[in-house]
């Protein structure tokens, strides 16, 4: 647990804001020893209460995977919640995909394998080496986090929801972002482990074609976007016709072509697609 006054002096009194997502302001900071920090400060309706948030914090606390952002601590002062993780200074796989941190080294093939099985590694880590198991719930590739070893590790499983003794969660809110959004979860509100292997076939896919997943368009139009889109490719063997044109020629079609399988047994993993 962090004191607010030390949170303030890391953050310079959360002058420099790294960026936001649903469930608040994340701000660079460093600690007196030197170390860099992300400082998520929670939006006051992301939880219901204070036994939420230190539940959620306990159960953060105990996980610690090569592959998965650290969590370091949190402070829970002044009504207000922050989570305290290891800064990554990298940025987003997403950032890297399609700009504006786009190298050299983000068309190198190689390197692109090595994220996703950074990824994997993280997120089986979460589904088997949690216990209880953790289920991501939003699994996508600005959630893919780089550290100055380009070492790829999955972040946001902060806010997941561990999986009570192995039954399906059933939720009244489905969390996720559309296009990564495993469907049969949508449909059914019945959360597993699936539906994070959904999401993860839909980042392979983005490392594969480089096409990005989101779109503004309704749910069923937007599933059509990436997924139907590889799928029509490969399933007619046009594996060409799914390569990001900025990959360089370094690449093994064979491996791409396993992986684009994969890929799309991850999506199918759930029986059906809604078209
Ligand atoms: P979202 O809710 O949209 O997934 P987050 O709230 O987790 O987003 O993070 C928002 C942004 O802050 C990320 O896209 C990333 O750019 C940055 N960020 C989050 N955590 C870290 C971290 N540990 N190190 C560096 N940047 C981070």
């Amino acid at each position: 647990c962090f004191m607010l006054s030390e949170i303030e002096d890391a953050t310079r009194k959360f002058e420099k804001k790294i960026g936001s997502g649903g469930f608040g302001v994340v701000y660079y900071g460093k600690l007196t020893d030197g170390r860099e920090i992300a400082v998520k400060v929670l939006t006051n309706d992301s939880y219901q209460g204070k036994r939420e948030f230190s539940n959620e914090v306990t159960l953060l606390s105990r996980i610690h995977h090569r592959n998965l952002v650290q969590f370091l601590g949190y402070c829970q002062e002044d009504g207000r919640n922050m989570l305290i993780y290891e800064f990554m200074h990298n940025g987003t796989l997403k950032e890297h995909l399609y700009g504006p941190l786009t190298h050299e080294w983000s068309f190198n093939w190689i390197k692109r394998l090595e994220i996703a099985e950074d990824a994997a590694r993280g997120i089986e880590y979460l589904h088997t080496g949690c216990v209880p198991a953790i289920i991501h719930r939003d699994l996508k590739s600005s959630n893919i986090l780089l550290d100055n070893n380009l070492k790829a590790k999955v972040s946001d499983f902060g806010l997941s929801k561990s999986q009570a003794d192995g039954a399906s969660h059933v939720s009244s809110v489905v969390r996720g972002t559309v296009g990564y959004l495993d469907p049969e979860y949508y449909i059914s509100q019945q959360l597993t482990d699936r539906s994070d292997v959904y999401s993860f076939g839909v980042i392979l896919l983005e490392l594969i074609s480089g096409r990005e997943a989101i779109s503004n368009e309704s749910f069923g139009a937007n599933c059509r976007n990436i997924v139907q889109w590889a799928r029509l490719h490969i399933e007619s063997g046009d594996i060409q016709g799914i390569i990001d044109p900025n990959l360089r020629d370094d690449y093994d079609i064979q491996s791409i072509w396993k992986i684009a399988e994969k890929a799309l047994m991850c999506v199918q993993a759930n029986g059906h697609m809604r078209p």
